[in-house]
């Protein structure tokens, strides 16, 4: 693993100053796509999506061709809190299962198998990812969040899967702190370096035959015949299926692409930062176990270790001035307050990326036509359900049954003044934290 400051500057691509282009093992971009390229399958975008699609589409024996617009792992994939998690911030397993019917069981059965989706694929390609499946943990912010925290965990039991609730004392233990009042627990969860994750994903997909092409913005994509005709500046790409694996940056690259799929969902700028490691004294009180943490409040507090025990957090916050500074600021003062030890940490990295959120943070899967499909709306939760989904999507337009697919398609449903909505959405987390201070009604 490198740590030094130079290597987020890529030749071609820009990344985000993030600690993940310090620190995921390099990778060279590979070449544009140029003339006329036949394929199978192609792929747009190269995230956690696009990437699981590929890989699982390739193992079926089919050529694939995945573009990308500037790097593997240049999206949300690159940049997020690397927390593997498998739950949905809102979409709770009985309620997929009132919309969706049979479909929905699939989905729920998608996401509470997500994060071992995740962590096998690591294993079996031997990804140099940093991955710790040491769990993933809900601690509840107030007494009455702990009700609701018993109501996910038997729900999430009855469908099957190992949470565990877990009491204010369990949580002190786990946390090495009494800030919080117990909550949930899931052990198949866990966190990774989601840059280093993207790029040997990206290597596993390669080694399996997948040619990926970097720097290649898609401009169009249309049915002709019985083919999808996909065209950057320089290519002409054909293929029998296509998935478009663009999500919250759908209409940040090409707003034309897919306007309808782009303006279903608001991207929120959500920014990430890291602590300077932390010594061993403090390391050994504060998390021992290393989970991976994300509390109730809708104005998340969220944080991990990673491989060189930095704390990995961040946040957002209201209003566009010195937005990087006050929001190192109110990340660094949440630490503080759980954890007094470690005083007010300095953060060495602070950057940012887009959560594609929608009304009501359900994701969408969408058919774009004969063997097209997409899905798109994380609303913050997409690491192990989007490798997951990706997965989906490849057996989608690899001969797979659609009964036995967790795939609930619908038309995207675009916000009417959704150019509007994008600006005064970070006015939403004024009443996420009005909402976070009263207890929820039962
Ligand atoms: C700051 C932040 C923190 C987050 N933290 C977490 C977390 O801890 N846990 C969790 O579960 N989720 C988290 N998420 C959400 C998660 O990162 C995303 O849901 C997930 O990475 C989406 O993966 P994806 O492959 O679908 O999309 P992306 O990774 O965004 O990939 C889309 C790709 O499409 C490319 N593209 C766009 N347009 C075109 C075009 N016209 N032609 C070709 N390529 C194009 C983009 O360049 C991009 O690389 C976070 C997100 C952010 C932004």
């Amino acid at each position: 693993m490198r740590d030094d400051a130079a290597s987020h500057r890529h030749p071609t691509v820009q990344f985000p100053p993030s600690l993940w282009a310090q620190t995921a093992p390099p990778r060279d971009v590979a070449p544009a796509a140029t003339g006329t390229i036949e394929t199978d399958i192609a792929i747009i975008g190269a995230g956690f999506t696009g990437l699981s699609a590929a890989i699982e589409a390739a193992r079926r024996g089919h050529s694939v061709t995945v573009l990308e617009a500037q790097a593997v792992g240049w999206g949300a994939s690159g940049r997020n809190n690397g927390q593997v998690i498998p739950v949905l911030t809102a979409a709770e397993p009985d309620a997929w299962v009132a919309r969706y019917g049979d479909a929905g069981k699939r989905v729920v059965d998608l996401i509470g198998n997500s994060a071992d989706t995740l962590f096998d694929l690591v294993r079996e390609f031997g990804i140099d990812a940093e991955a710790e499946q040491t769990g993933w943990f809900q601690p509840a912010h107030s007494p009455g969040r702990v009700a609701l925290s018993r109501k996910r965990v038997e729900a999430w039991q009855r469908y099957g899967f190992p949470a565990q609730l877990m009491s204010a004392e369990d949580s002190a233990g786990m946390l090495g702190s009494d800030f919080w009042y117990g909550g949930m627990f899931n052990p198949t969860g866990g966190h990774i370096n989601p840059l280093a994750l993207a790029r040997g994903m990206a290597r596993a997909a390669e080694g399996l035959g997948v040619t990926i092409h970097e720097t290649s913005p898609v401009d169009s994509y249309r049915r002709e015949g019985a083919a999808w005709v996909l065209r950057t500046d320089r290519a002409t790409v054909k293929a029998r299926a296509m998935i478009l694996a663009t999500n919250a940056y759908t209409g940040e690259v090409k707003p034309r692409l897919a306007p309808r799929i782009a303006r279903s969902l608001i991207p929120v700028l959500s920014w990430q930062m890291s602590t300077e490691p932390l010594g061993d004294n403090l390391r050994g009180r504060i998390l021992p176990g290393r989970q991976a943490v994300s509390d109730t409040r809708g104005d998340l507090r969220f944080f991990r270790y990673d491989a060189r025990n930095r704390l990995i957090t961040g946040g957002a916050v209201i209003g566009p001035h010195d937005v990087a500074g006050r929001v190192q600021r109110k990340a660094a003062r949440s630490l503080a307050e759980a954890f007094p030890e470690l005083g007010t940490p300095t953060m060495t990295h602070v950057w940012s990326g887009y959560i594609g959120m929608n009304w009501d943070r359900f994701p969408r899967v969408h058919q774009i036509g004969p063997d097209g499909w997409a899905w798109a709306a994380c609303n913050g939760r997409g690491v192990a359900f989007g490798t997951a989904m990706g997965r989906e999507l490849a057996r989608a337009v690899t001969g797979t049954d659609p009964r036995e697919l967790a795939l609930p398609a619908t038309d995207p449903q675009p916000f009417p003044i959704q150019g509007v909505l994008r600006h005064i959405a970070p006015a939403y987390l004024a009443w996420l934290k009005r909402k976070d201070l009263s207890e929820p009604k039962s």
